[in-house]
């Protein structure tokens, strides 16, 4: 049965992060909002000290983790990490996505590096590139070629929106080595910076999260060695079983970006509660539902979604935590903290009239910043995808 009580280490890490949120990212987040690209070096004090938590990393090998510890000491990593988390996004998601160290290719190269990979490239920064021009929601269409000559392989392709493009250390490629098996051809590769033939052709300029970094690469005629390949070589023609391995990793990080949403609309919605009171607008949860005016009702239902939001995250995090397959929960934890998200930043700037325009403020970034919330590791729409094929147990091939 699933305890929602936190634990007093859950209590402590909360925290400790809500410190970090208000005392570190909060007093930078306008700065690097309109300083974009530029890295934020008061992060360094970051470095090596997050743990298993930060950024878009998920838990390490967490699954079960705390589980012989009784409920009321001890929380699963990844239970600990979401809570983190939207202490986190409730500092700032740009930020928190721009801790040095903790980039979704770490994840990858935490789950199925050999010894000698993890000691190479254990400890450095690590960004992961999936999507391509012409392959986005779709990851199994990817086209990016690999093709091993001797001792090396010949990389192929272009990368786009990858995350902490300029400030990782290493990038963790998705590639075809045999076009001709569809999914069970792909495959992931370690690419260091500054291997010749591989470059960061440009960096984007965003609507939201700007202290995060996101770049395009191209691999042309680019050689790494035989060794850099992650997990497997082998191809079984007609098993996804290696594909659909990779892809559990999003159950353990959909819950995170989740979670990411829980605190930006937990941001928007204390400061609209504030500035609502500062104008004689005082919330009573006591008062008859037929005597409260609109922007109390309106209030009411933002706060009710972020409660909705915040518990289909727990329950996805703990059945992670507990080896319950949740790939269900997972995508509709997602699928409701992004929409809901979007949508509680947006109607806190409306209940906030001129204030939720002006930069005086950060209302109007959090409704800029929770939008990729709702976009990356597989849209709100993807996400309805994997519920419906979930729920009437069909597969991707029979439901597309
Ligand atoms: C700031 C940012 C950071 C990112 N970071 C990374 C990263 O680090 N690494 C990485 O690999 N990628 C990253 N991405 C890419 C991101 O994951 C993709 O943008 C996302 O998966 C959607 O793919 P797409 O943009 O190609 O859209 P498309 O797949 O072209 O989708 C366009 C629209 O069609 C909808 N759609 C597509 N297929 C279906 C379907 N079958 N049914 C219903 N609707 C559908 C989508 O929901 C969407 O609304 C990032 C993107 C951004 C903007």
């Amino acid at each position: 049965m699933i305890g929602l009580e936190l634990p007093k280490s859950a209590l402590q890490l909360k925290s400790m992060l809500n410190n970090v949120a208000i005392n570190l990212f909060r007093p930078i987040a306008r700065k690097y909002d309109e300083a974009e690209h530029e890295y934020p070096k008061e992060l360094d004090v970051m470095r090596g000290a997050m743990g298993g938590l930060g950024g878009r990393r998920p838990p390490e090998d967490s699954a079960g983790k705390g589980k012989d510890k009784p409920e009321s000491e001890s929380l699963g990593t990844n239970m600990m990490t979401i809570i983190g988390t939207e202490e986190m996004g409730y500092g700032d998601t740009g930020l928190m996505l721009s801790i040095p160290g903790r980039g979704l290719g770490n994840a990858a190269i935490a789950a199925v590096a050999t010894e000698e990979q993890k000691q190479k490239f254990g400890d450095k920064w690590a960004a992961m590139a999936i999507t391509e021009p012409e392959s986005g929601s779709d990851s199994g269409s990817i086209t990016t070629t690999a093709v091993l000559d001797g001792d090396e392989w010949v990389l192929n392709g272009e990368k786009i929106f990858v995350t902490c493009a300029d400030r990782c250390e290493v990038v963790v490629i998705w590639a075809t080595v045999d076009p001709s098996a569809g999914k069970a051809g792909i495959k992931s590769f370690i690419v260091e910076k500054g291997t010749p033939g591989f470059k960061l052709e440009k960096l984007e300029y965003k609507l939201g999260i700007r202290a995060s970094d996101t770049g395009t690469f191209v691999l042309k005629d680019c050689r790494i060695p035989k060794e850099n390949l992650l997990g497997s070589a082998e191809v079984k023609k007609r098993s996804t079983e290696g594909f659909k391995g990779v892809m559990k990793t999003f159950d353990n990080t959909r819950p995170m970006v989740a979670a990411m949403s829980n605190g930006v609309a937990r941001a928007a919605l204390e400061l609209t509660r504030e500035k609502m009171e500062e104008g004689g607008c005082k919330l009573d949860y006591h008062r008859n539902i037929n005597n409260i005016g609109s922007m109390e009702k309106e209030y009411y239902m933002l706060e009710a979604n972020l409660e909705a939001m915040r518990l289909l995250t727990y329950k996805a995090a703990w059945m992670a935590d507990n080896k319950e397959f949740n790939s269900l929960e997972a995508s509709m934890a997602k699928a409701k903290a992004g929409r809901c998200g979007t949508l509680i930043t947006q109607k806190c700037c409306e209940l906030l009239g001129p204030l939720g325009i002006s930069q005086k403020y950060l209302a109007e970034k959090w409704m800029r910043d929770s939008k990729i919330l709702d976009i990356f590791e597989g849209t709100g729409q993807i996400q309805h995808l994997i519920i419906a094929r979930n729920v009437l147990k069909l597969s991707s091939k029979e439901l597309r």
